[in-house]
């Protein structure tokens, strides 16, 4: 997978080249490629901001170095152009389903905000020529699109084959597909008290099924008490009419 990273502070992007994403990108399974935006700039100071039209607090991120640097990033049209993703607070939700879904692409451009965003143009332009999506990391706001991107590009390299040793841990977490929607019920390893605490008797049965079972009543009580929103609606139930003889 390719990855272009558009920021003016490059530097916040090393974290990407430790651990597993950072022995990904040494083992070829990632190409990445951190770009400074002012790169894109042509004025002395290489501005890169301007103030908004209509009023208001805060700069705005001018849109003319956010379309070189996409012209540049990616110049081609039709099949086989990347996919643009904005970074932003008002954009569609991150969640694990979407991260699979950005694991079957081959270029992905990450695209960095600062002050108070890129100029709305930015993304209708690259839209005319590539799929392009603004997306948020959660309800909140950080000061700038870098450790969103960190996120993502985290999120979605890690489900990449040969990523992670052992796949079939990718399938059994919290929030993956095929999880029914319950979160990961706990988990616990060696020693067997720790602090007074005992690990819970079932798991040294060596009843597969039963653990099986007990880890998924786990799940269900935990996903009910912190994340109830996750679960499916309970259908209505229907409505019986008995007819009394007389
Ligand atoms: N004025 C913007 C708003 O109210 O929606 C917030 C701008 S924020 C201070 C600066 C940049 O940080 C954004 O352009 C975006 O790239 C990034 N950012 C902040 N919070 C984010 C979030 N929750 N998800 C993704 N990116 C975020």
């Amino acid at each position: 997978m390719k990855i272009d990273v558009v920021s003016i502070f490059p530097d916040y992007l090393q974290p990407l080249r430790l651990s597993l994403v950072g022995k990904a990108i040494e083992n070829g399974i990632v190409d990445l490629d951190v770009h400074d935006l002012r790169h894109w700039t042509h004025d002395r100071h290489r501005t890169v901001d301007d103030t908004p039209y209509g009023g208001g607090a805060g700069m705005v991120m001018r849109p003319e170095p956010w379309g070189e640097a996409l012209d540049d990033l990616a110049p081609e049209t039709g099949a086989g152009t990347p996919r643009l993703l904005i970074m932003t607070p008002a954009g569609r939700p991150f969640s694990q389903a979407m991260a699979e879904e950005l694991a079957g692409e081959d270029h992905l451009i990450f695209a960095c905000g600062r002050y108070e965003g890129v100029d709305a143009r930015v993304g209708v332009d690259a839209g005319k020529r590539m799929r392009t999506d603004e997306i948020s990391i959660g309800d909140y706001v950080l000061n700038g699109g870098e450790v969103a991107s960190l996120v993502i590009i985290e999120a979605v390299v890690r489900l990449l084959p040969g990523v992670i040793g052992n796949p079939e841990s990718l399938t059994e977490e919290s929030h993956a597909t095929g999880q029914d929607h319950l979160l990961e019920y706990p988990i616990y390893t060696k020693p067997p008290t720790w602090r007074g605490l005992d690990v819970p008797e079932i798991l040294f049965s060596g009843h597969h099924a039963k653990i099986a079972d007990w880890r998924r009543q786990r799940a269900e009580e935990l996903t009910r008490e912190r994340r109830p929103d996750l679960l499916p609606p309970v259908p209505a139930a229907s409505t019986i009419t008995i007819e009394r003889a007389t």
